[in-house]
């Protein structure tokens, strides 16, 4: 039996790929859901505030909203200035009301109050797209049926050749096809700890990255 070729940085990407997630693993073995909550409803409308705006941010912000608007009838019946008021440090605060006041409301009129654990449910609803409903269901429902793409996903990705997309639905679409599904939610946040801790935007820091020798982007 030949023994294995070793990996290197100019592997096929199918063949870089499972070591680059054991390797992420191990070194970020806490990686998580970074918004604070208790259970879909919340969650969902954490992650609408975070659009453009930090995690940390939105949950300076989310216990207020949820102490104020428990349920989706109850955001469903709120006043927008109030809401706008208590959101306003996330940017975008009047479209971020319009959206979640619209989403508690068909929430609670479509899906008795409940938020649905369905991508084509989860889509319909006003100001959530395929990222937030991935999100939901990845960890309010532990559901795998897509990958969460955001700049920081798609910055790592890119970077490490495993998609040559800039579109995220299509470089979703990439990294399924590399990765398994049932590590599909998991992925996505060992690639966001990962372009935060050392894969950075502006200066990645390749000198200490677990993964340079697999990338074909590493100036070391
Ligand atoms: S080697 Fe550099 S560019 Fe490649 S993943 Fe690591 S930090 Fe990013």
């Amino acid at each position: 039996m030949t023994p294995k070729a070793r990996l290197t940085r100019r592997s096929p990407k199918a063949e870089r790929a499972p070591e680059i997630y054991r390797r992420l693993a191990r070194a970020y073995p806490d990686a998580h859901c970074a918004l604070d909550f208790n259970d879909p409803f919340q969650l969902i409308v954490a992650t609408i505030l975070s659009a453009q705006c930090t995690d940390k941010r939105v949950n300076m912000v989310t216990p207020e909203l949820f102490r104020r608007y428990p349920t989706a009838a109850d955001l469903a019946a709120a006043d927008p200035t109030e809401v706008e008021t208590i959101i306003k440090s996330t940017g975008f605060f009047r479209a971020k009301t319009k959206s979640l006041i619209g989403m508690a409301t068909a929430v609670d009129a479509k899906h008795g109050g409940q938020v649905p654990a369905d991508m084509d449910a989860l889509v319909a609803l006003p100001g959530v797209g395929r990222k937030t409903a991935n999100v939901v269901l990845g960890n309010a429902f532990d559901t795998n049926v897509g990958v969460v793409v955001d700049t920081h996903v798609t910055r790592v990705s890119r970077r490490l050749a495993l998609t040559r997309q800039t579109d995220p639905v299509k470089i979703e679409q990439d990294l399924m096809k590399l990765f398994p599904q049932q590590s599909w939610t998991m992925l996505s946040h060992l690639f966001i700890e990962h372009g935060r801790q050392i894969c950075e935007a502006r200066k990645p820091k390749c000198e200490v990255c677990p993964l340079s020798d697999l990338c074909p982007s590493s100036t070391v």
